[in-house]
């Protein structure tokens, strides 16, 4: 059984000591769970000091982006090598990298390749903007932004991607996309894998939804028949008390069905 994950973006939020204060507080409301992998996803800055003091039996820490040379003259960027010994994970193509970095179908794709290099996991994040999903081009964005992301892996490395739909319209803007929507997008990302890396594959990838998560959606959502292995959670994962109830809904879904 694909094993749940619940991932907080932190984004551009919180110091090392407000950090620190966050992950105490979870830590005191979240126990371990052995179905239920929570991963916290911090500012870079945070990440060394974070990676001494998590209980690591409850959680993984993730890096929001990393630059996809391993090392040189690139002033101001991070890369996948130096995260090597303090992540798990790293998100890739997240929307707001992507509408405020030039984080291109093309950079995604490098990212992608250099997450699996350096033995990280990319949680690929692909979502369609309004006007996209207006337009009627929402399967063509997927299929791009998939397809292209994954095009330099082996179909074994592409078993291990974490892939979050997330539908722009609905991130952070207080609308929120029906279950119907969520199931037909994430239907068709399956589909795509299936048709690229076989049927086995798509059943063993893990996809998350994110965009707006709030506690009260999370039994939902994880009931969809398409089949939704967990929640990436921006504004929500600062508040200890509503991602604390998010990981515990998750927990008590899975133990349900
Ligand atoms: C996100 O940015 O990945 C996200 C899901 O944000 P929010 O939960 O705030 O919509």
């Amino acid at each position: 059984m694909r094993k749940l994950m619940i991932a907080g973006n932190w984004k551009m939020h919180l110091n090392t000591h407000e950090a620190s204060l966050l992950v105490h507080r979870l830590s005191e409301r979240i126990d371990v769970h052995r179905n239920v992998e929570v991963v916290l996803a911090p500012s870079t800055l945070c990440l060394q000091p974070l990676s001494l003091e998590i209980d690591r039996r409850k959680f993984r820490l993730a890096a929001q982006n990393a630059f996809y040379k391993d090392e040189g003259a690139f002033t101001g960027e991070v890369s996948f090598t130096m995260l090597r010994d303090l992540v798990h994970y790293c998100i890739v193509g997240h929307s707001e990298r992507r509408a405020y970095f030039h984080d291109t179908l093309e950079v995604v794709r490098n990212k992608v390749e250099a997450a699996v290099r350096n033995g990280i996991t990319p949680i690929l994040c692909i979502g369609e903007t309004e006007h996209e999903r207006k337009s009627g081009e929402t399967k063509q964005v997927l299929h791009d932004q998939l397809t292209t992301a994954l095009s330099n892996l082996t179909t074994n490395d592409v078993r291990d991607v974490v892939i979050a739909y997330e539908p722009v319209w609905a991130i952070g803007t207080g609308v929120t996309a029906k279950p119907a929507q969520i199931d037909e997008a994430v239907r068709f990302i399956r589909h795509n894998v299936a048709e690229l890396y076989g049927q086995k594959v798509s059943e063993e990838v893990r996809v998350l939804y994110g965009a707006g998560v709030e506690p009260e959606y999370v039994a939902g959502v994880l009931s969809l028949d398409a089949g939704i292995d967990g929640l990436l959670v921006g504004g929500a994962s600062l508040n200890y008390h509503k991602f604390s109830e998010i990981v515990n809904a998750a927990y008590r879904t899975r133990r349900e069905n």
